[in-house]
């Protein structure tokens, strides 16, 4: 499976869409808006720039980014108010995979702009929006062009499924499972760890040619507190239950199933650390878990997890299953709504230089 090219959260605006069902990612920006506020102040009154340049990665379709950005907007303008400056012009990029439903996310801007206007003045607030088509995984901006970087609940994204998940035979080496758990081989945890590294790495690599030294970068990803292989992963864990059901059933074959690994990895703090350090470009200036419950029903969770996955579900079992699969999934998480803490790590970064 080439994720690149398969994997896209639900487009439009209908029932199982991503714009409809990102409350959870809402709930997670909103916890770590204090640390976006903090470091766009902090840029900001460097040196009073009259331009600033910023990036969303991972943006999505839904109204989530648009929250963010005008959440910095509205940040900036009250520091402009209290120091009496005019506020800057704002040249923001949306970037997502060229399988992104680009367009529903721009048939929102008409009215962010129509309440830019009426809310700062047309003349006050210079807001350019651009949507940019590429992996984050690599370079999307030219050098040094970029002030600030904003990536929320995109970076557990691997750009691959992790290779070393089959031995020389080709035999699944994580029969029965989607993710890493508690069954599975270390070989599996360590594959996973390695493309995560891989990537990070690449990811803050290429970030570093295109922010300008002093820039700053605020990322929130699915993490986790300990050391421990993230074998508790639970949504995952309930969805090789919902899979191995169907199996049962008759409905999917076994070795789809066992041919499946979802290309996400939850890495823990120290483990982000390292990478930050190893890279070495970004000086890491906070790194805090933000810690909430996930679902706050079966419905609510199923919804979540097919507006995230189904692009990648539909395309290993059949998209003709979708609506029975997340109806097992459904009850699944029903039965298991209590002890579902999650951590997302939110971290803030300076471009060194
Ligand atoms: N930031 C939004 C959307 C998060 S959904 C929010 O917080 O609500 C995660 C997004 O990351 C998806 O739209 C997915 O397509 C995107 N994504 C995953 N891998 C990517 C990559 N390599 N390059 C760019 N975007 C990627």
């Amino acid at each position: 499976m080439e994720v690149q090219q398969v994997l896209h959260m639900n487009g439009g605006v209908g029932d199982t869409s991503y714009a409809n069902n990102s409350v959870v990612q809402r709930t997670i920006i909103t916890k770590e808006m204090h640390i976006v506020e903090d470091a766009i102040l902090d840029l900001y009154c460097m040196s009073y720039p009259k331009k600033l340049s910023i990036a969303d990665l991972g943006c999505s379709s839904g109204p989530n980014t648009l929250f963010v950005i005008s959440h910095i907007i509205d940040t900036i303008e009250m520091k402009c108010c209290q120091l009496n400056h005019p506020l800057p012009e704002f040249q923001m990029f949306l970037n997502d995979l060229p399988g992104n439903d680009f367009n529903t996310l721009f048939s929102y801007l008409p009215d962010f702009y129509e309440k830019l206007k009426e809310e700062k003045h047309a003349s006050l607030a210079q807001c350019f929006m651009a949507g940019v088509a590429g992996s984050f995984y690599g370079r999307l901006f030219p050098s040094k062009s970029l002030d600030f970087i904003h990536s929320s609940n995109s970076l557990h994204w691997l750009s691959q499924v992790p290779q070393g998940l089959q031995n020389e035979m080709g035999i699944s080496l994580n029969k029965g499972n989607i993710y890493i758990a508690k069954t599975s081989p270390p070989s599996v945890f360590r594959a996973y760890l390695a493309q995560f590294q891989r990537d990070f790495y690449l990811f803050l690599k290429s970030r570093s040619e295109e922010v300008i030294g002093g820039g700053r970068m605020v990322l929130t990803v699915t993490g986790r507190g300990s050391l421990d292989p993230p074998e508790c992963y639970s949504q995952w864990e309930l969805m090789t239950q919902t899979l191995n059901d169907m199996v049962s059933q008759g409905v999917i074959e076994q070795e789809k199933v066992d041919s499946f690994n979802i290309p996400c990895y939850a890495p823990s703090i120290h483990e982000l650390e390292a990478i930050v350090e190893i890279e070495g470009s970004f000086s890491l200036d906070r790194l805090e878990i933000i810690e909430f419950d996930i679902f706050t029903s079966g419905r609510n969770g199923a919804k979540c997890i097919r507006a995230v996955t189904e692009s990648l579900l539909a395309d290993q079992f059949g998209a003709v299953i979708m609506d029975d699969l997340f109806r097992i999934y459904e009850q699944k998480v029903d039965e298991h709504l209590s002890n579902k803490k999650v951590n997302h790590l939110a971290l803030s970064m300076t471009r060194k230089g």
